[in-house]
C-alpha cells in the first residue's frame, strides 16, 4: 500500500476522537500513583494535591514546614489519600527521610513535585543585594529543590520506577528582572536544574520538567505586594495578553497534573509557562 506523502491528502488523516467525559473516563489520570509535593500545605501546591487526590493517586504526601495547615488539609483531602509530613526542604536529611518513609509506607515514589519557594520581601537590585537574605532564598528554592530531584530520582533509579518529577520555576526563570534579583535567579537556575536532570535521568525512563506561573494570587504574592487577591489579580491583568481571565493556582495545577500524566508521556526537559501570553 502506498505511503501518502506529505502533503498529505484529507482523505489520509484520521477523525480525532471525541473524549467522551462519560463515566469518567477523562477522570483518574493518576490511578493508583504515589507522589510528594513539597510546598503542599498552600497556594499552588495545596490546589495541586487536590487535584491529584481527585484523579485517583493513591497517596499524596504534603511535604512543608507549616505543620498546622498541612494536617489540616491532609484531613479535609481524606487520610486514606493525602497525608502531611513536616519537612524543611533546606536540610537534606529531612527531604531524605521524606522521600524513604514515602517509599517505606506506599511502596514507591511515582511523582515529585518540587515547589516549595520563598521571595524575599525587599525590592532589592543588584547594588543593594542583601547577601544573607541571598543565602536564605537560595537555601529553598535552588538547594531545597536540588535536594528534592537528587532523592527522589534516587529512589525512583533505585526502585526500576519511571517516575515523574515537576519542579515550580517561574517566569522570571526565562528573563531579567527589574527588581528581586535573586529570586530571579533562583529560578533561571530551577529551570536549569530540571534541564540537566532530564538528561540524565531519560536513560531511566524517567521525566523531568517544569512549570512557570507568572503571578498567581497565593499567600507568598498577597504578602509580598501587601494586597488582597483580588488587589493582586488587578495589578497583574495589563501584563498578560490573555484577557478576561485571571491565573489560579488551579490553573497552574491541571498544568502540572498534565505533566505528571501519561498525557504528557514523550515530553521531557520542558519548561511549561503558565502565564496567559505574559513571557511572549
Ligand atoms: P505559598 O507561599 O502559598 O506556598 C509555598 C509553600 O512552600 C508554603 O506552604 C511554605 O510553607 C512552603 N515552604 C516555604 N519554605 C519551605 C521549606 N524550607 N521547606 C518546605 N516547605 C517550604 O506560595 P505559592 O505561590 O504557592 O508558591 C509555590 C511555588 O510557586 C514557589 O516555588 C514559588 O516561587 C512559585 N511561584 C509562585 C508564583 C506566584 O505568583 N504565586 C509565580 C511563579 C512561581
Amino acid at each position: 500500500k502506498a505511503v501518502p506523502v506529505f502533503p498529505y491528502p484529507l482523505s489520509s488523516i484520521t477523525k480525532p476522537q471525541k473524549i467522551s467525559m462519560e463515566n469518567n473516563t477523562c477522570i483518574n489520570k493518576l490511578e493508583g500513583k504515589v507522589a510528594i509535593i513539597t510546598g503542599g500545605a498552600s497556594g499552588i501546591g495545596e490546589a495541586t494535591a487536590h487535584l491529584f487526590a481527585k484523579h485517583g493517586a493513591r497517596m499524596v504526601v504534603l511535604a512543608d514546614i507549616q505543620d498546622e495547615l498541612g494536617k489540616n488539609l491532609s484531613i479535609s483531602i481524606g487520610s486514606h489519600r493525602c497525608t502531611y509530613i513536616h519537612c524543611d526542604v533546606t536540610d537534606e536529611v529531612q527531604v531524605k527521610s521524606l522521600v524513604d518513609s514515602t517509599v517505606d509506607m506506599y511502596g514507591q515514589l511515582d511523582i515529585m513535585f518540587s515547589n516549595a519557594g520563598i521571595i524575599s520581601k525587599s525590592n532589592q537590585t543588584i547594588v543593594d543585594l542583601d547577601m544573607n537574605h541571598f543565602d536564605d532564598l537560595f537555601a529553598v528554592n535552588v538547594r531545597g529543590m536540588a535536594a528534592c530531584l537528587k532523592h527522589a530520582a534516587g529512589s525512583m533509579v533505585e526502585k526500576k520506577v519511571k517516575g515523574i518529577i515537576i519542579c515550580t520555576a517561574s517566569v522570571l526563570g526565562r528573563f531579567a528582572a527589574p527588581q528581586h534579583t535573586d529570586y530571579c535567579m533562583s529560578k533561571h537556575a530551577v529551570i536549569a536544574l530540571m534541564k540537566s536532570a532530564s538528561k540524565q535521568l531519560g536513560q531511566y525512563g524517567i521525566r523531568v520538567n517544569s512549570v512557570s506561573p507568572s503571578v498567581v494570587a497565593t499567600p507568598l504574592m498577597c504578602n509580598l505586594l501587601g494586597a488582597e487577591a483580588t488587589e493582586v489579580e488587578k495589578f497583574v491583568e495589563p501584563f498578560t495578553s490573555l484577557k478576561g481571565v485571571v491565573l489560579k493556582a488551579e490553573d497552574v495545577a491541571e498544568a502540572v497534573l498534565f505533566l505528571a500524566s501519561g498525557e504528557s508521556g514523550f515530553i521531557t526537559g520542558h519548561d511549561l509557562a503558565v502565564d496567559g501570553g505574559f513571557t511572549y
